[in-house]
């Protein structure tokens, strides 16, 4: 029997649109993967997650949140809406993802401004109210590490209440993060052939602080990289991680159980 771990970052929609969700949390139970958080993106997944979170309560836990690459002309119509879940009798475990993208940028310079900013403006919008409700968030980042940590700064969040999620930057950085307070999270990059950075990153940060994800269906993990990924796949970040720990597989389990359970107060 394996040990009990949290996915703690997946996106369910698409197993659900191929009617194959049961399937997908058959495999979890098989592998022992007991709680997933399934992380919104824009407004349509909230209410799918929510549903699924009151159907599934004894494994799916969800979020709501603007993802940068998300954010339309109507971005505040829709950060309107985030409060209401929260008051709800089937709450979000955090809000998220939210964050900065620059790597989905269009090429046009005014065009690029234009998305730049308006990306800007949800994610201080979505971080006010995080504030208001003193709870998790969760950053997506890519290419855009130091705005990020600035617009934080600038919201008064409390950094413990921040994780960076799928990091891909490398020790200084995280470095950065935990100096203020808040912490990474990994997905299967860290088992990539080319993400020395990023296992480096990882031992900086140290197994204390340590939360696994797979943001499935992206971004499978060593043995199935380039093949669609599931939340069960999990088990073989574990796997990895507690080698790189240099753990048995049932102690880094129960760490990052622990780590995940208490930061998103699941
Ligand atoms: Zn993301
Ligand atoms: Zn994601």
């Amino acid at each position: 029997m394996n040990p009990s771990l949290i996915d703690s970052h997946c996106h369910l929609d698409s197993y659900q649109e191929a009617n194959e969700l049961e399937n997908t949390l058959k495999l979890c139970q098989e592998l022992s993967v007991t709680k997933l958080i399934t992380v919104g993106t824009n407004a349509e997944d909230w209410e799918i997650y929510q549903q699924m979170a009151a159907i599934h309560p004894e494994y799916i836990s969800y979020t709501v949140g603007l993802h940068p690459t998300s954010v339309g002309e109507d971005y505040l119509e829709k950060t309107e809406q985030i409060f209401s879940y929260f008051l709800s009798p089937k709450k979000p475990c955090a809000l998220g993802e939210i964050g900065l993208d620059y790597f989905h940028l269009p090429k046009e310079e005014s065009e690029k401004q234009t998305i730049l900013q308006r990306q800007k403006k949800a994610f201080k919008e979505q971080l006010r109210i995080a504030y208001e409700l003193d709870c998790p968030i969760v950053v997506h980042s890519r290419n855009a590490f130091h705005d990020c940590i600035e617009m934080i700064n600038e919201s008064k969040v409390r950094w413990q209440r921040v994780v960076f999620h799928c990091f891909s930057e490398g020790p200084e950085e995280v470095e950065i993060l935990n100096r203020l307070g808040g912490r990474a999270s990994f997905t299967g990059i860290i088992t990539y052939k080319n993400a020395q950075n990023v296992r480096e990153a990882a031992l900086q940060q140290g197994v204390e602080k340590i939360m696994i994800e797979t943001d499935a269906p992206y971004l499978s993990p060593v043995p199935y990289r380039g093949k669609r990924n599931q939340p069960a796949y999990t088990h073989y970040i574990a796997h990895f991680c507690a080698e790189l720990f240099k753990m048995d597989l049932n102690k880094f389990s129960q760490i990052s159980y622990r780590n995940t359970h208490q930061f998103y107060r699941l």
